[in-house]
């Protein structure tokens, strides 16, 4: 039952499970990502804006799993777009997290009214030269802003970490993203929690025998995508990476096709978010 891994377009991979530490504290992350390090995973997905880059850096230290086994995702935070705020954002990141690289940098929002994500790119593209971002890519971008970065800079991101959970699959996005060869990483896969109790899921969970969290789980990697739920409840993060022994059949995948009919956004629009 090991864990599959996605090949980027650079020629890096990326474990398709990962732990997402949103709204968790430092002291709250170091224990978290020790618990989903000693579970199995080997990703973690965090961001400057979720003020615990220190607490994740210590998480990866304790556990004894050495740094190069490890995935380790952060993102830059809208106010610092543009192209030396961009370096001197990633500077402070791998300050705190405690490492002189990352293999993925995202940036977190298009943030379309600053009109900086181009720039902002181009300090991307100097960082992966450099080594310090290994691989780099983009979140909440729609395809408008994936094709103005690839216009004009020539260099596709790898990935777009989105939305997108059963009842929000995202399907026009991810056709855009297949045609350019960038990977689709669901945030917000368990639709923060409330599909866990949704009868459509339940009926699949007890078809396996698995937990609500882990027939969802199982549907993104069953699409073919990154997946990073989160909790900080080891027995939970545990449960959400015992997902490598089963898959969804075509039957379930209809069944999931259900929700897509009350499907919804739970999170701002990036064509419109404030920030
Ligand atoms: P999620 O869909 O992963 O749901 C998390 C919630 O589900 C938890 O708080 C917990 O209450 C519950 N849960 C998890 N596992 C469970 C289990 N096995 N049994 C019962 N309940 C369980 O929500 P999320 O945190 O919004 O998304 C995951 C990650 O995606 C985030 O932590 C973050 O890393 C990333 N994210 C990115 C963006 C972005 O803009 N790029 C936005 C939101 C989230």
């Amino acid at each position: 039952s090991d864990q599959s891994t996605i090949l980027f377009h650079d020629s890096n991979s990326i474990p398709q499970v990962g732990l997402g530490v949103w709204r968790t504290p430092n002291d709250t992350a170091v224990t978290a990502v020790q618990a989903a390090l000693s579970a199995g995973y080997r990703h973690v997905d965090t961001a400057a804006v979720y003020e615990n880059e220190d607490g994740v850096g210590e998480g990866i230290r304790a556990s004894g799993i050495a740094r190069s086994e490890i995935f380790l995702t952060t993102k830059l935070w809208n106010a610092d777009q543009g192209y030396d705020s961009t370096l001197k954002a990633f500077d402070a990141s791998l300050k705190r997290l405690g490492t002189d690289y990352v293999d993925l940098y995202l940036i977190h929002w298009p943030a379309p009214k600053r009109d900086q994500y181009v720039d902002t790119w181009k300090a991307f593209i100097q960082l992966q030269k450099e080594g310090r971002a290994r691989s780099i890519g983009v979140s909440n971008f729609q395809p408008e802003h994936l094709q103005r970065l690839i216009d004009e800079t020539g260099v596709t991101p790898v990935i777009n970490q989105i939305e997108l959970h059963p009842d929000f699959p995202q399907k026009e996005n991810r056709a855009y993203h297949e045609k350019h060869r960038i990977v689709t990483e669901s945030w917000s896969p368990l639709g923060q929690g409330t599909l866990l109790e949704n009868p459509v899921v339940a009926k699949v969970a007890a078809k396996h025998g698995r937990t609500p969290a882990q027939v969802i789980i199982r549907w993104h990697i069953d699409n073919g995508l990154v997946v990073i739920p989160k909790s900080v409840t080891p027995s939970r993060i545990e449960e959400n990476f015992k997902v490598f022994d089963f898959r969804l059949d075509a039957e379930d995948m209809a069944t999931f096709a259900d929700l897509e009919k009350g499907g919804k956004r739970i999170g701002p629009d990036p064509m419109t978010a404030a920030f």
